[in-house]
């Protein structure tokens, strides 16, 4: 078999949804579980939680669909609402709670007949500019959809462009578009990404939205996972598959792209980007072999990756390599590659076979 697997810690995943709920007493929180749980696997993901999450968020009816399958009870929130007139039936058949970000979804809506009325979260665009009505069109929709006998809880939802960076000021003028409107009669309230889980106590409001911090993963660029007390949950494990001596001035890869500086030990290892590791990842990116630091070296090929281990003697073929994971952190691998850990996180191919610990 070939050695690779991304090892996801479920406790860790527990864990990380306690420290949400400890940042805010008292609060509710949806566990974020779309796009299969950010490529941790969702079944496993939602059964982790199941005992312990007060709700589940996704992003499409598909992935609510999935997560119904597994929970006949729990509170399952469909960020983007409805893409389709004939899904609100099937939304309401489900049980779903459901976004409207949209005067067409607000009509679709009110054009459906329902087996029974759907709590609704009206969304705010309270400054992102990407989903959601603004003050004075949320006022309104709030008076027509009131008495709506399609209509079971009226919810206010909106969220955050630049919670990850602490204090722009985008962030204060988003509270304060959301705190605008709390005179209007809502069931719950949810304004918290994991950013402002974690430090914006202002904006917790009655229902948390965490995502990235359950799995272990940090949303700031100054603030490290470890620093916030997350337990990072996948791990991308792969081996040495193969070493080469390679002489000052030879060339490593694809393109030729790497050249020894000095007469080299290159590791080959079993990972490469159609396991959803970055094709664009730079030499230099940091790699784990045997447990020491090494650096990428040379192009990312399809299936493998090399690593130049000279400076680790002890490292062979077959030796344990860690592309991310419980001890380098994916958001430095995402630093080197120019993106984010949620990115990486959820580009883990299907081919990649998940193991489960904890
Ligand atoms: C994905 C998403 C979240 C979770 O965001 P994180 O930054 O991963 O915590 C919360 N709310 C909405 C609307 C989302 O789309």
């Amino acid at each position: 078999m070939r050695p690779l697997a991304a090892i996801v810690d479920l406790s860790a995943i527990v864990h990380n949804y306690s420290v949400a709920k400890r940042c805010a007493p008292g609060r509710q929180a949806f566990a974020v579980v779309k796009a299969n749980a950010y490529g941790h696997g969702v079944r496993e993901v939602v059964t982790a939680l199941r005992d312990i999450a007060d709700g589940f968020a996704v992003a499409s009816l598909e992935e609510a669909a999935e997560v119904r399958a597994m929970h006949d009870e729990a509170r399952i929130l469909l960020l983007e609402g409805c893409f389709e007139a004939g899904e609100y039936a099937i939304a309401a058949q489900l049980g779903f709670d459901l976004v409207l970000q949209s005067a067409a979804q607000a009509e679709a809506l009110l054009g459906s007949e329902l087996p029974r009325p759907l709590n609704v979260w009206l969304k705010l665009d309270s400054g992102m500019h990407r989903l959601g009505f603004d003050a004075a069109e949320l006022r309104q929709w709030h008076a027509r959809l009131a008495d709506a006998p399609q209509v079971a809880e009226l919810n206010l939802l909106s969220h955050f462009a630049c919670a990850d960076e602490r204090g722009h000021p985008l962030t204060e003028q988003q509270v304060e578009c959301f705190l605008g409107l709390l005179d209007l009669d809502f069931t719950h309230r949810s304004l918290a990404n994991s950013a402002a889980v974690l430090t914006i106590p202002a904006a917790h409001m009655d229902w948390l939205r965490p995502g990235i911090m359950l799995y272990g993963a940090t949303p700031f660029a100054d603030l490290s996972a470890s620093e916030l007390a997350l337990k990072p949950a996948m791990t991308l494990a792969a081996r040495v598959i193969a070493v080469h001596e390679v002489a000052a001035g030879e060339s490593v890869g694809y393109g030729a792209a790497w050249v020894a500086e000095r007469d080299s030990r290159i590791a080959t290892v079993s990972c490469g980007y159609a396991d959803g590791y970055p094709r664009h990842a730079p030499s230099g990116t940091p790699v784990l072999v045997e447990g020491q630091l090494a650096m990428l070296a040379g192009r990312v090929s399809m299936d493998m990756l090399a690593v130049d281990i000279t400076d680790v003697p002890e490292a062979g073929i077959d030796s344990p390599v860690e592309l991310w994971g419980s001890n380098l952190p994916v958001d430095e691998v995402a630093i080197a590659c120019g993106t984010i850990g949620y990115e990486l996180l959820t580009k883990v191919t299907a081919r990649v076979p998940r193991r489960y610990i904890g």
